[in-house]
């Protein structure tokens, strides 16, 4: 006998099992092993599953006998609970930890051979010296931006935001005006100009810290990847029920293969690249949890030599 939701499980009707043996009705040498086990012992039996039906599940799968007053046998049952999305977790965190360690030699990796060679050979040439120091400087301040980015993530994804207290009804303009300002240097040493086009007269909910964060984040992404002189507009719109705030560049464009992964951790779509501008490849990442956060959204559109616009969703209400 099965129970409906074990019948979803294999994709059956749990009338369709009766009278037919484990074999005949559920074709997974896994579980037909794992029930000859059960019956065979003693106490409980556990072990962990893979079923195929139209995706691929875990399944955490005890098994005990059952046995009457007399201790005769009746059969055995087993339990299966879906862990799939706990194992998907726990290799999401894995991947995590292993790229925040990549991430975090390579810099140390660099100040440590500067360092060393510093001491060791002392260059005569006090131009020689400036030059390694400025590198190790290099590297110091991609450590520390790494770091910084990890604790914004942090913060923002162990819930210890407590959303209602955070957010209140404000106006967009002053946090965009305050993200352009944020950008002035990095846009001035790159020669790119910044425009903001539209107002919004809505008075959404919101974080001004945080969502003027995601804005110089998307802000400092089109000075990076424009040409110099070239022009970045941040827009602004309302609609009745939403603003978007969006931030075009001209520069050089993404690949669509890239998109549907752009705003995961640490995806970049030229790591050398990202790292020799001072990237950390969290950047898109922090964007995408601060619209949600809002209880909106973030979208990208781009093409391969013409630009990228990327546009925040937010409730106007
Ligand atoms: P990074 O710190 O590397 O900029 P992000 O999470 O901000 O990390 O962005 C992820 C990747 O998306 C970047 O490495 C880059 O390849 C791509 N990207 C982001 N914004 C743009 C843009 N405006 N133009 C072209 N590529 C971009």
């Amino acid at each position: 006998m099965i129970n409906d939701s074990a019948a979803a499980i294999f994709n059956l009707q749990p009338d369709q099992v009766l009278g037919r043996t484990l074999s005949e009705s559920i074709r997974n040498s896994a579980l037909q092993e794992f029930v000859r086990k059960a019956l065979s012992s003693t106490g409980v039996v556990e072990e962990e599953i893979i079923v195929r039906t139209s995706d691929e599940r875990v399944y955490q799968v005890h098994g005990s006998t059952l046995a009457d007053t007399t201790n005769d046998g009746l059969g055995a049952v087993i339990v299966m609970n879906d862990v799939t999305r706990l194992r998907q977790l726990e290799r999401i965190r894995r991947d995590f930890v292993s790229n925040v360690s990549h991430e975090l030699r390579t810099p140390i990796t660099s100040v440590k051979g500067f360092v060393e060679t510093l001491i060791d050979t002392a260059p005569e040439d006090p131009e020689e010296v400036n030059r390694f120091l400025h590198i190790i400087e290099k590297h110091a301040n991609q450590l520390s931006t790494l770091i910084d980015d990890l604790l914004v993530l942090s913060h923002i994804e162990q819930g210890d935001l407590n959303i209602d207290e955070l957010i209140e009804k404000g106006a967009v303009d002053p946090v965009l005006v305050e993200a352009v300002e944020a950008c002035d240097h990095i846009a001035d040493a790159r020669g790119v100009r910044m425009k903001i086009i539209g107002n919004s007269s809505s008075e959404p909910r919101l974080n001004p810290a945080l969502l003027q964060q995601a804005v110089v984040n998307l802000l400092g992404n089109a000075i990076k990847y424009s040409e110099p002189e070239g022009i970045v507009e941040l827009t602004v719109t309302d609609t009745d029920d939403t603003v978007t705030i969006s931030v075009t560049d001209h520069g050089r464009g993404i690949d669509p293969q890239h998109l549907p992964r752009l705003f995961e951790r640490f995806y970049r779509v030229d790591k050398a690249r990202s790292r020799e501008l001072g990237g950390t490849g969290l950047g898109l990442a922090i964007v995408k949890h601060i619209a949600e956060l809002h209880g909106g959204r973030v979208e990208v559109q781009s093409q391969i030599g013409v630009g990228s616009t990327f546009s925040i969703y937010i409730p106007a209400q």
